[in-house]
């Protein structure tokens, strides 16, 4: 496998930086274990929000903006025509009808981007087109459809008002008007506006650089054939699509085996181009799990049981210079995954600063009775469905298992079933996670 950045000698594989020490972990509860919001605050105040630099508008978008944007310029940047049409007096067409046609002389014409004239003349008109600047005294435009598009003469068959089809300069944006504030996340219309007042780059917090790894001897990347003993590597690519749907930028490096000094290699190489590392397996209790194993050499670690299923074993870290957040996921496809939601997407958003950090969840009945595990917080799949009244409700996908990949694709929502109850009625209130979100 390319490794990004190898260096040429093993010094990597010597050094422990001095620096990187934890903030003091959260006390677990007395089965041993800490809480998923526990687990999820401590992450959250280990890691921080990335700096923020100058980035063109367009690259800005999904990002949260770091200052206050304010107009320096009117939009409209002129009084300018809302129609092809005369630019007149109203005084003169005020009476105009089909009975009583006005009949005037045309003296010039004005396009978008031609230069207004100082003035126009009591009982003349000039041509103009949508966008260009009203002439001074104008103060009405007759669109071409109230008269017979007359080029030396026209005649006005239809009467018109002060200020009709004319855009006011400043009416929409003043010079000095806020038109984002520090803190808010770039929409698409933001986009349009920021390029509407001439604004071509604006500070943002970047995307997070989330460098992904995939941990295990019996991986093999899709598109290959596989040996009876193999299976595809299924979380780089799950891992990957998810940390780029949080806003990232991804780069999946792939899998390795449960090989110590390549797995310690391999993340020392990636260090440099990283905000935040993810790894996948590796962190249980078996024979192989290296990952557990081996970053504590490269840095501050922290690996801890998390009372929630599926997704109890869980790794964190500060490695390398400059101390770079490591989450150490487990292996299990589904476990990975709910781990992501409850723990890597909060941090992802923090270090892009998009507020909150935990994205809040709603409110939806049970559509039928659920067991649970008692001590710990379940994530389980499930399906949000409006019932007859237009409430909705929340129904359970598949099994609990860890491993039920296609039942997770069916899944819309993650249902929290909470720690203190082994049984869930159906109608109860419960807080479910919706999956596909608007970023
Ligand atoms: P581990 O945590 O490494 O013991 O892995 C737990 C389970 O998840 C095992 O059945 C692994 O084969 C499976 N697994 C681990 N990593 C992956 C992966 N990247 N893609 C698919 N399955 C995996
Ligand atoms: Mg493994």
């Amino acid at each position: 496998m390319p490794l990004f950045g190898r260096k040429k000698n093993d010094e990597a594989l010597r050094h422990v930086p001095e620096v990187a020490v934890l903030p003091e972990p959260p006390v677990p509860g007395p089965n041993g274990l800490r809480t998923l919001e526990q687990h999820r605050d401590y992450l959250l105040g280990c890691v921080e929000e990335l700096m923020p630099f100058g980035q063109h508008v367009l690259d800005a978008l999904g990002l949260s903006i770091c200052e206050d944007v304010v107009s320096g310029i009117d939009l409209p940047r002129f009084d300018n025509s809302a129609m092809d049409g005369y630019a007149v007096r109203a005084a003169d067409v005020q009476y105009a009808t089909d009975v009583r046609p006005v009949r005037l002389p045309v003296v010039g014409e004005v396009p978008a981007g031609g230069a207004a004239p100082h003035r126009l003349s009591p009982g003349t008109v000039m041509k103009i087109m949508t966008g260009a600047p009203v002439p001074g005294d104008a103060d009405a435009i007759v669109p071409y459809e109230a008269t017979d598009r007359g080029s030396t003469d026209v005649t006005v068959t239809v009467p018109s008002s002060v200020g009709q089809h004319i855009r006011r300069r400043g009416e929409d944006v003043g010079v000095g008007d806020l038109i984002l504030a520090a803190g808010s996340r770039i929409g698409v219309r933001d986009v349009g506006l920021l390029a509407a007042v001439g604004i071509d780059k604006v500070m943002v917090r970047p995307r997070p650089r989330v460098v992904v790894i995939s941990t295990g001897s019996e991986l093999v990347d899709p598109g290959l054939a596989l040996s009876p003993e193999q299976i595809y590597d299924s979380n780089s690519y799950l891992l990957a699509a998810a940390a780029k749907d949080a806003g990232a930028q991804v780069f999946r490096v792939g899998h390795v085996g449960d090989d110590p000094a390549a797995l310690k290699q391999l993340v020392y190489d990636q260090l440099v181009r990283a905000d935040l590392i993810l790894t996948t397996g590796g962190v249980s209790q078996g024979d192989y799990d290296i990952v557990k194993a081996v970053l504590p050499e490269l840095g501050a670690t922290d690996f801890a049981g998390v009372a929630m299923q599926p997704g109890k074993p869980q790794g964190f870290g500060l490695i390398g210079e400059d101390r770079t957040p490591i989450i150490m996921l487990p292996g299990n496809p589904v476990s990975a995954f709910v781990s992501f939601e409850a723990f890597v997407r909060p941090v992802i958003r923090k270090l892009m600063g998009l507020t909150p950090y935990v994205r809040p969840g709603v409110r939806c009945a049970a559509a039928h009775a659920m067991s649970s595990i008692p001590g710990r917080t379940q994530l389980a799949r499930g399906v949000i469905a409006a019932d007859e009244t237009g409430a909705r409700t929340v129904s359970l996908v598949g099994g609990h298992g860890s491993h039920l990949l296609g039942d997770l694709s069916k899944a819309d929502a993650l249902v929290v079933l909470p720690a203190d109850t082994d049984f869930v009625a159906a109608g109860t209130e419960l807080e479910v996670w919706p999956l596909d979100l608007p970023r």
